[in-house]
């Protein structure tokens, strides 16, 4: 059986806690390969490898820098179909949708490849008499970044390379489903030129995380799952005083304004809510049709559309979605989907029992639609991270807008509407992070921010963009004085500017 350690010092190194988990082929439900869980000493090992190699690469003039995530995003071009391939192979998803996963995160190097533009500081001549101001961004020396499993490309990109190219050195923990496009990720940031030691990555579960969390080296950490392990982590970082950005989970409405195409907005739906099974934290799980006519026509043409869903593992090039990532994500999917009908919705299309020839054992769950689901209902409340779409009447616009406003989660919304001061309206009042006027996953580029609102975020600076160049850096502002003939006395005020 293969074995994944760890990738410490520009090295793989076997696991030595004695600890592993299984990682699964999602498709065929066997077990492809162990990963080890490191214990403590092998995450200090990890950081005293980084710490070795964090000042000179800080050293390291911004061009150069930029220089090894040009050469890196040539080697993700080349390797993309190996990549892809990996990742479908740990996850599940389609290898069309990995190639999507792997260049959303590709996309994210090549933004950074701007650092000597993006990290300078500011300067103020003569801020006073022979004074000078200047601020300067200098990295916060080692960060460490935890993702989940749903983008096992894209996520770890978001974290090591802002945090990588400002200078830092870097720690990524993987999640333990499918940590092997990680650390493809890793050796190929040391072929393109990144000096061993700058990225390592640990493999494990809590304990790692834990061990992260109380490290007194690591100085800033960037965390994306499930609310409750996301809640954990900002507390638990802040407490040891650490910075931390820390990303949960999702409940994306989209609303269906009578005057919207309709077609337009079944479609949306469709790969909005089903694709990647619904293992996305910006998938859209609840469909909001304002109005009874809108709502019957919405219904009537989704029903032969998620019955025509084409499920299938990740070597059908035809299948729109593949099997969900465990036999637990099953089991669970599948009794909320239970919780539904036994709570009052009208269950349209259910895809519990689904079952593909050849593929008995995978994990696999059928496209499923509910209607007339309510806010009191379990589906309508718990991220489903299913194929499951469930369809919310509502009465009016402001009865629509209500629902995602009065959501626990705050992470991506859409309306799909013709009317210029309805769409206005919306992302004006809405109080999520990431709006969509007409698209269904409104996930901001690489040049932007990611991040949600409410119980979807914790922290204040959000994924790549700007504000991950203030995440992985310290400002320091200095005051140069140059006095040439000016000999004032001592000064026992505070000087200001009067
Ligand atoms: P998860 O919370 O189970 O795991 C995420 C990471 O936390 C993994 O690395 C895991 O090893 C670690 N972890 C798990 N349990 C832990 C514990 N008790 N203590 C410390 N660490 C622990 O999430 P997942 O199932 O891998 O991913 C799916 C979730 O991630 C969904 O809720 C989804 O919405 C969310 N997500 C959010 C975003 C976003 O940007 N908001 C993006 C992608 C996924």
């Amino acid at each position: 059986m293969r074995e994944i350690g760890h990738y410490i010092g520009g090295k793989h190194v076997a696991g030595t806690s004695g600890r592993f988990s299984d990682i699964y082929n999602p498709a065929t439900g066997e077990v492809q390969a162990k990963v080890a869980l490191a214990s403590n000493e092998e995450l200090r090992a990890a950081v005293e490898n980084a710490k070795a190699a964090q000042a000179g690469w800080a050293a390291t003039n911004p061009q150069r820098r930029a220089r090894v995530f040009m050469k890196f995003v040539d080697l993700l071009n080349q390797n993309m179909d190996e990549l892809a391939v990996l990742l479908s192979s740990e996850h599940g998803k389609t290898v069309e949708d990995a190639k999507g996963d792997i260049i959303r995160g590709l996309e994210v190097c090549e933004f950074v490849i701007g650092i000597p533009h993006l990290q300078k500081g500011e300067f103020t001549e003569g801020a006073g008499p022979s004074i000078d101001m200047y601020s300067m961004r200098q990295p916060v020396g080692i960060g460490a970044g935890i993702t989940p499993f749903n983008f096992p490309g894209m996520i770890p990109m978001w974290m090591f390379a802002p945090a990588i190219a400002c200078g830092n050195a870097f720690i990524l923990k993987p999640s333990e489903r499918d940590p092997s496009v990680p650390m493809r990720l890793a050796e190929l940031m040391i072929e393109a030129g990144l000096p061993a030691g700058v990225l390592n990555v640990v493999n494990g579960d809590k304990g790692a995380v834990d061990a992260i969390l109380t490290d007194p080296d690591i100085a800033a950490i960037s965390f994306v799952g499930s609310t409750p392990i996301a809640r954990y982590v900002y507390g638990t970082a802040a407490m040891n005083n650490k910075r931390a950005q820390c990303f949960g989970g999702a409940k994306n409405h989209m609303i269906i304004m009578p005057d919207a195409d309709l077609d337009q907005a079944v479609n949306a739906l469709m790969g909005a809510g089903y694709g990647s099974a619904g293992e996305r934290c910006m998938a859209i799980s609840v469909a909001v049709p304002v109005g009874e006519e809108t709502a019957n026509r919405l219904v009537e043409k989704l029903i032969p559309k998620v019955e025509a869903l084409r499920i299938g593992p990740y070597t059908d090039e035809k299948a729109d979605l593949g099997p969900v990532v465990t036999k637990e994500a099953k089991a669970r999917i599948e009794g909320l989907i239970g919780s539904g009908v036994e709570q009052g919705a009208s269950l349209l299309v259910d895809g519990r029992n689904f079952s593909l020839q050849g593929y008995e054992n995978g994990f696999f769950v059928g496209g499923t639609l509910f209607d007339n689901v309510t806010p009191d209902m379990d589906i309508y409340k718990t991220e489903i991270f299913g194929p499951v779409l469930t369809v919310v009447r509502a009465k009016n616009y402001e009865d629509a807008i209500a629902l995602p406003m009065k959501h626990e989660y705050g992470n991506g919304v859409a309306i799909f509407t013709r009317d210029g001061d309805a769409a206005r309206d919306f992302t004006a009042r809405i109080n999520i992070g990431m709006v969509g006027v007409n698209v269904p996953i409104p996930v901001p580029l690489a040049y932007h921010s990611f991040g949600g609102w409410k119980a979807s975020s914790f922290g204040d600076l959000n994924q790549h963009g700007t504000d991950s160049i203030k995440f992985w850096t310290r400002t320091k502002t200095v005051t140069a004085r140059w006095p040439s003939g000016i000999k004032d006395g001592a000064e026992f005020s505070i000087p200001t500017m009067k």
